[in-house]
């Protein structure tokens, strides 16, 4: 056995399933997880002392790479000074107003501690704001794990939604709508369907929970004009694409400003983050402003603050690290086409900016409806090819692969050396 699956076994025994998040269980490519033990820059080391390229980046939060110094300076320096206050510190002050200043049409933002709690909490502002009840989200986003976003679609268009875990009740999940990602006639029916009584619509800008769906053009700008012509709130989660597409966010970057944002991994340069902001107005409904109730002990955590601003001030002095990452992206996304195409396995590698997938599939890849008929046991056997080469990848086939500003170009062309290896040799 080796020291990943001893530890695995352990884990089991006191953890279910042995992991804190079923996603690192790597039950889709069928082995024990990797225990990492240590990163630095584009790698990570794991409990039997093997070294991988790591294009799973924690996930997102990872953009400058793993114990980035002026991130790890900052978070023991933070912590020498007391890790946590409960009463306000000048860093949660300094992440407002960088936030404000990077994203156009944040004026109030509130610290969270992470993505789900972010979600859940821009929700109840949106229905405390608008007074309705209903919320709309698209099949394949992800938004954390709160009850009323672990949603699928009703039996019918434009029909309230089903639970998607036990322990949600059918009376919560009634409470939003599904709809399918980039469909703007379907979003046009919900409306119809629901006329005054939808809160807010929530999108993924940039789909990345069910493999990278970029936003058919039109998209995002359609469901802007159909939230402000029934007086319903648009919410762009940005946990993923902030500070990712671009220092603007994907607000910035495709012009589409949203009433709402969520915010969470690379704000927090590695710690546990989350934050929702926006316009004035609505945020002004969150207590003690207004009616709208929610607090935190660890909100705006001194340590997590000092770990996010270090990575924001990083990425606002050097805004050629997106420059560089969107080379990278599309090297690694164009070699990947080309190499699948040569070696005729169906494929379609999507992506934008730092973020790809490689579908096994015909694309192109719209919806979460495309995206399943990908060929997950060929996806597993990619992920082991590549996995004994040294390149970790997410352990699914519907997630990103995140390219961090520590991958250098040789790193792109490893990854791409092994994929063509891996495919030429018939091991896909
Ligand atoms: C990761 C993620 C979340 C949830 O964030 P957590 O910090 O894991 O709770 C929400 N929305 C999107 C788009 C995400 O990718």
């Amino acid at each position: 056995m080796s020291r990943c699956e001893e530890l695995f076994a352990e884990a089991r025994r006191y953890i279910p399933g042995g992991v804190n998040s079923p996603v690192r269980a790597f039950r889709s490519v069928g082995c024990a997880p990797v225990f990492a033990t240590r990163g630095e820059g584009a790698y990570i080391w794991d409990a039997d002392g093997r070294k991988y390229a790591d294009y799973i980046g924690s996930w997102g939060p990872l953009i400058l790479g793993h114990a980035y110094a002026p991130v790890t300076e900052a978070v023991c320096a933070a912590a020498r000074g007391g890790a946590s206050f409960g009463l306000p510190t000048e860093r949660e002050v300094e992440m407002a107003r960088l936030i404000a200043e990077l994203v156009e049409g944040v004026e109030l933002v509130r610290m969270v501690s992470s993505g789900t709690e972010a979600v859940l909490s821009a929700l109840r502002v949106a229905r405390g704001f608008t007074g309705r009840e209903l919320i709309v989200k698209f099949e394949g986003c992800y938004h954390g794990h709160s009850d009323g976003m672990l949603v699928k679609a009703g039996s019918g268009l434009a029909t309230a939604g089903r639970p998607d875990s036990a322990g949600v009740t059918a009376k919560t999940a009634a409470e939003t709508i599904s709809c399918r990602y980039n469909d703007v006639g379907e979003m046009k029916e919900i409306f119809a369907a629901h006329k005054g009584e939808i809160a807010a619509v929530i999108v993924e800008p940039v789909g990345a929970n069910m493999g990278v769906v970029p936003p058919a053009p039109g998209f995002l700008e359609s469901l802007r004009e159909l939230t402000t012509a029934q007086g319903a709130l648009l919410i762009f989660d940005e946990v993923i694409t902030g500070f990712r597409l671009s220092l603007n966010c994907a607000s910035g970057y495709f012009g589409v400003t949203p009433d709402l944002w969520t915010f969470g991994k690379i704000i927090g340069g590695g710690l546990p983050v989350g934050a929702y902001g926006g316009r004035r107005d609505v945020m002004s409904v969150v207590a003690p402003l207004g009616p709208v109730y929610q607090a935190g002990t660890l909100s705006g955590n001194p340590v997590a603050m000092a770990a996010g601003l270090a990575a924001l001030k990083t990425l606002r002095g050097a805004p050629h690290i997106y420059k560089e990452l969107a080379a990278k992206g599309e090297r690694l996304r164009r070699g990947l086409a080309e190499i699948f195409k040569k070696c005729d396995i169906p494929a379609c590698v999507q992506g934008i900016e730092s973020l790809a997938t490689i579908f096994f599939t015909e694309g192109p890849v719209r919806s979460y409806d495309d995206a399943k008929k990908s060929d997950t046991a060929r996806y597993a056997r990619y992920w082991k090819s590549m996995e004994k080469r040294g390149v970790l990848l997410a352990p699914s086939q519907f997630e990103a692969l995140f390219i961090s500003a520590a991958h250098s170009g040789e790193d792109i062309e490893y990854f791409l050396s092994c994929a063509e290896e891996a495919a030429r040799g018939g091991e896909l």
